[in-house]
């Protein structure tokens, strides 16, 4: 920048921002910036547009013109001079308006003394968002240094305009006009995480027009070469994405089989046979369907009607000539809007650059949400009308922890959501630099660190963590990301890539345990009155014995002449126990009969979720190599508390005497018996509640692999001596929760809880 546009442009920019910091109303604000702007380009007229709606341009200040236009004139984007800016997005200077073709006259604005005019757009991420204009009487050319300080004044002036302040204001001239902003949506999270960029707004669902076909042999040629041509793109996609093995695979295969599926192109061609247009089939086809399976109560068909309109919507697409990928390279970052999507659906983008998916219809088994999760992408579902609200090149901001959704978003939102990805990060930087540190505390006690695992994603923790191997697999979860009920062989492949991937480290895995919250789609459930403490877990496995069978013959085989650790979940007696074991035991010896490899050593546990085993830990402790707390099952039990019911979700804390006393029971007796005993629900990975863990006597805590760093470094901050005095005193007190008292003893003490 020359010294003299550098000295111009400050000066204006300092004026401006006083402008804007000083107490006045906004509509005054802006009036006094367009008297400015005239003023410091010596200027006989300015205005400000700002966009309203997306569609149309608002005069909000103008000096020198007729003042009843302000908030009287309006334009749409892309008409005239002024919305072609907005339009384009470029600086223009015009030295005579009435020579030029754009120019749009407005007698009510009172322009006719005007000649020369220099507009710039207010563009704010890679939106226009308003218009600066400058207006001279006479025949003027615009030099450089007028159009660099405007375009950096214009800068400022997007900071501002995306203020609240100035949000709310243009809000109620939108109020007044019955069109208010909506600008967040509320939707339901399928994916945690945060994400801000443009929109990508997914392909649109195309409408059969045109119903019969003027040439049938035709008409099947095209079909056929929309056909071949979908599938071969979709080959090569599935061949370009690295997505690796697992339970993502799955879904993409069978998304890949239901493409090239013989059956319904037949039925597709037959339809063009008898004279139908080949889109208006694909549609027939798909109504077929429709029509014989929304019925059904089976929520596994209901899930493959949404993998068939996919699949229909991508022919379609073919068909129409509109299936040019969206050049995602070309937008950098960005956020996919969508109303539904399949997993292959993903794939149009580049994967790396979607920092969030927001869908008007998904839920948690849609084979999308699985795979972003697996990505690490947050997603946010269940918004309706929100497809329609978003225009491809808006910014959107996702935050996919508490599953809202913001557009147009506010500086305040905007700044929110950055600051949420810079801690992520920070956390992520953090633990990076903690990654080959002991897990010591102050006073030299050993605390092994697992991680819990659950879909392919986690295993990356394995590295990231460098942490003492995993404490927890939940095994449902490749269940639920199935198409059907894995069987053996594919099971062994799921837990032999554990296995693998987790080199000589310690694996604990937890046999199958649905039902209550987490349900598997290809299931029928009853729809018990109480899942949470009805038909789930150990009690289905344990009555459908062969799911239980074939599962343990699947862990004997993964871990051939490796160390096997089996956990069983929601245990309620000894009984129970022994019972599961047995089958583990029969399945090993069947496996010794037929002289296959067996593991080195099997070692069986289980999780301590019923209260009612705490009351029989002593004879169950002779039996178990290993127990685990699923603190998250333990505490809603020992609260008959739901822990799926939102408006509970405060009312307890396990932080308080009546859960800390199961807590010190459990590890007390544990510790008598010399059984290892490992806590694996949330509580472990929240460094506060971790810590009282260390005092009441936990030496392994499996934890989340997003909250390691932050529980490693309380870890190493505390004294698990000096803690264990402190709690056991609290242990005496009465009050609904501990939680302040243990906050302020780790802040008295340095101990690093945030
Ligand atoms: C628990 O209940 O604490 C636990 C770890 O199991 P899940 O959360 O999978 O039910
Ligand atoms: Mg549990």
């Amino acid at each position: 920048m020359a010294a003299g546009l550098k000295n111009k442009a400050m000066e204006i920019l300092k004026l401006f921002k006083k402008i804007i910091g000083s107490k006045i109303s906004v509509s005054a604000k802006l009036d006094k910036a367009t008297a400015l702007l005239a003023d410091e380009f010596d200027v006989d007229a300015s205005a400000c547009y700002l966009v309203l709606d997306d569609n149309y341009l608002e005069l909000f200040s103008a000096y020198g013109f007729n003042t009843k236009i302000t908030n009287n004139l309006t334009l749409r984007v892309g008409e005239g001079i002024i919305g072609g800016i907005a339009m384009s997005k470029r600086t223009t200077a015009v030295e005579n308006i009435w020579q030029n073709p754009d120019f749009l006259y407005r007698a009510e604005a009172g322009e006719d003394k005007y000649k020369s005019f220099l507009g710039t757009p207010i563009i704010r991420w890679v939106r226009s968002i308003g218009v600066l204009c400058l207006y001279k009487k006479d025949l003027y050319t615009f030099v450089k240094t007028d159009v660099e300080a405007l375009e950096t004044l214009a800068m400022a002036f997007a900071e501002w305009v995306a203020s609240d302040e100035v949000r709310e204001y243009k809000n109620t001239f939108m109020k007044k006009r019955g069109q208010a902003i909506k600008d967040s949506y509320k939707g339901l999270s399928l994916s945690r995480g945060f994400g801000i960029g443009p929109a990508v707004v997914h392909r649109r669902r195309q409408t059969v027009t045109k119903i019969f076909a003027d040439d049938k042999t035709a008409e099947l040629n095209r079909l056929k070469a929309a056909h071949t041509q979908m599938n071969t793109d979709l080959e090569q996609k599935f061949n370009e994405s690295k997505l690796g093995l697992g339970e993502h695979a799955d879904i993409l295969d069978a998304y890949r089989m239901f493409a090239q599926d013989k059956g319904w192109y037949n039925k597709i061609a037959g339809y063009v046979d008898g004279g139908l247009t080949a889109e208006a089939a694909v549609e027939r086809a798909y109504e077929d369907m429709w029509n014989r399976l929304s019925a059904t109560q089976d929520t596994y068909l209901k899930e493959r009607l949404h993998d068939l309109r996919d699949v229909a919507d991508r022919l379609l697409a073919y068909l129409y000539g509109d299936n040019t990928d969206i050049k995602a390279a070309d937008l950098g970052e960005i956020v996919v809007i969508a109303q539904t999507m399949g997993p292959a659906d993903l794939m149009d983008y580049d994967y790396h650059k979607i920092k969030a998916l927001v869908l008007e219809d998904g839920t948690p088994t849609m084979h999308v949400a699985i795979v972003a999760k697996a990505l690490g992408i947050p997603v946010v579902s269940k918004i309706k009308g929100i497809y329609k609200e978003i225009k491809s090149g808006e910014i959107v901001a996702v935050n996919g922890d508490d599953g809202m959704v913001y557009i147009r978003p506010s500086q305040k939102v905007i700044d929110d959501i950055l600051a949420k990805i810079a801690a992520r990060e920070q956390q992520i930087a953090q633990m990076a630099a903690l990654r080959d540190l002991p897990s010591t505390t102050l006073d030299n006690q050993h605390i092994n660190m697992y991680i819990n695992v659950g879909l392919n994603f986690d295993l990356d923790y394995i590295e990231t963590t460098n942490c003492d191997g995993i404490g927890l697999y939940r095994t449902e979860i490749p269940f639920m990301a199935a198409e059907k009920m894995p069987d053996v062989e594919h099971q062994i492949v799921y837990y032999k890539n554990l296995l693998d991937k987790t080199g000589n480290k310690k694996v604990v895995f937890r046999s199958l345990d649905v039902g209550s919250d987490k349900l598997l789609p290809y299931w029928t459930y009853s729809g018990e009155e109480n899942p949470a403490i009805g038909w789930r877990s150990i009690r289905i496995t344990l009555d459908r014995r062969a799911i239980l069978r074939q599962q343990m013959r699947a862990f004997i085989r993964a871990a051939a002449d490796k160390e096997l650790n089996v956990m069983f979940p929601m245990i309620a007696n000894l009984a129970e126990f022994r019972d599961a074991k047995e089958t583990l035991m029969l399945e090993l010896d069947k496996e010794k009969r037929r002289f296959a490899k067996v593991p080195s050593k099997v070692n069986v546990g289980l999780m301590i979720e019923v209260p009612s085993v705490v009351f029989q830990l002593d004879s169950i402790l002779q039996e178990a190599d290993f127990i685990s707390v699923g603190t998250n099952d333990l505490a809603q039990f020992v609260f008959a508390c739901d822990r799926t019911n939102n408006r509970l979700a405060e009312r307890y804390d396990v932080l308080s005497v009546p859960f800390l006393r199961v807590m010190r029971e459990i590890i007390t007796k544990a510790n008598e018996a010399k059984v290892l005993c490992s806590v694996c629900g949330e509580m472990a990975s929240n460094p506060i509640e971790a810590m009282v863990l260390l005092g009441l006597g936990y030496r392994n805590l499996s934890i989340s692999g997003a909250s390691f760093g932050k529980v490693k470094r309380m870890i190493r901050s505390a004294d698990t001596t000096q803690l264990a005095d402190y709690i056991n005193t609290l242990l005496e007190y009465n009050q609904r929760t501990l939680r302040p008292q243990l906050i302020a003893y780790a802040q008295d003490h340095g101990i690093e809880i945030f």
